[in-house]
């Protein structure tokens, strides 16, 4: 077979770096390598410059001041934090009740359990069949005890966008601290701080084409938080630790020109994907679209294939030339349905079968359309060979 072109149509997962991104990086791991705590014109370089990628990651997301803003390794450590942060920050774990999704990412949901381990209590609310937690349900589940909700603002599985501005008004009556994670959101769709009357909110650089282990935490002046890493005086005490300079500065970049583009590569983005879903399912038939038709990321598609098994088609796409995801999640050599697909109310079956393809700010309509016509005789000939 000659040699095709390649398709990253996995765009969910991690983004190249934007060459800008890699510029603004580049003279902080050669002649700018100073450390950022030291008094000399090396460390007031370094300090400089991670105090403006800063204010980029502040302007962008609308908070109000760069205090607000605490830098972490990614999304990962933004959602731990958010949450062990302001548990511990209000006493004890097993005084404490949290309200969460049934569709949150693990680093949320695996966290949440944790706390459930040292005695606090969570809710994990159910999401209707396009993957939306109902705001009336967050209301009800609130009681005295609660001490934040954590409701992530994009899905990363099915694109799925949440009502978090209602949401944070009725947390805002109550008096309850909100969480968002918009690491799927940054970039994608409009994130305000202000605007979703948000507590905390996690972002992560490596998915809007910064670097890899370089994230943020919003958290919103006056909202206490326990401290996370013990030992020098960075992130305002919370977070010890040597800055990774490059990285933040490369984070700053990105978000300004995300930030920027959003709009447009929103729109651009949308049309792509519609034309995706129209391309696969006039080749394909017996396909469905999991999660909102229209209340999603303008770059995710995620689709299900009766009688068809989502990894076996992840890897025959992946010989084919093009990259994307399945919904299924392999641990311990079992493949587990993915546990946002069986709370959308799909059967084992179908979120087995399922495929997620995210486009990107450089995925193209030949991308698309190529995309489709490769995937569909893959789907034809895993069909005929199951039945
Ligand atoms: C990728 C992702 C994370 C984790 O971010 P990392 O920077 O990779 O640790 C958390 N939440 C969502 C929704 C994500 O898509």
């Amino acid at each position: 077979m000659s040699a095709q072109r390649r398709i990253y149509l996995d765009n969910a997962a991690t983004t190249p770096l934007a060459p800008q991104a890699l510029e603004a990086m580049l003279p902080f791991f050669t002649q700018e390598f100073g450390n950022a705590s030291a008094v000399h014109t090396w460390g007031r370089e370094a300090k400089r410059a991670i105090e403006a990628a800063r204010r980029q990651v502040m302007r962008a997301i609308g908070a109000q001041q760069p205090q607000e803003i605490l830098f972490t390794s990614g999304g990962t450590e933004s959602d731990n934090w958010a949450i062990t942060g302001t548990v511990f920050a209000k006493g004890k774990p097993e005084e404490c009740h949290i309200i969460t999704s049934a569709i949150e990412h693990h680093a949320v949901l695996h966290t949440c359990r944790w706390l459930e381990k040292l005695g606090c209590r969570v809710t994990y609310l159910p999401v209707d069949g396009y993957g939306r937690v109902n705001p009336a349900d967050v209301e009800k589940a609130i009681c005295p005890e609660t001490v934040l909700v954590s409701v992530m603002m994009a899905n990363n599985e099915v694109g799925t966008v949440q009502p978090i501005a209602e949401i944070g008004e009725i947390c805002r009556a109550r008096k309850v601290l909100l969480h968002t994670d918009a690491v799927q959101a940054v970039g994608a769709i409009p994130v305000d701080v202000n605007a979703l009357q948000v507590d905390l909110l996690s972002l992560s650089a490596h998915k809007f084409h910064g670097p890899k282990g370089a994230g943020a935490l919003y958290v919103r002046r006056g909202v206490k938080l326990a401290n996370l890493l013990n030992g020098g005086a960075q992130e305002r005490g919370l977070r010890a630790g040597t800055e990774n300079v490059p990285a933040l500065v490369g984070m700053g970049k990105a978000i300004e020109m995300a930030a920027e583009d959003q709009a447009d590569n929103a729109a651009r983005m949308t049309a792509l994907r519609q034309r995706l879903i129209a391309a696969v399912t006039a080749r394909v038939e017996n396909v469905r679209l999991n999660g909102h038709p229209t209340e999603r990321l303008p770059g995710n598609v995620n689709l299900s294939f009766d009688g068809v098994e989502g990894e076996a088609l992840l890897l025959r796409l992946d010989l084919a030339g093009v990259a994307g995801s399945s919904g299924s999640a392999c641990t311990s050599g079992a493949l587990d349905p993915s546990h946002v697909l069986m709370a959308l109310g799909l059967t084992e079956a179908q979120a087995q079968g399922s495929l997620r393809l995210t486009l990107g700010t450089d995925t193209t309509e030949a991308d698309v359309d190529e995309a489709a016509d490769r995937l569909a005789p893959i789907v034809a000939d895993l069909r005929k060979r199951r039945y």
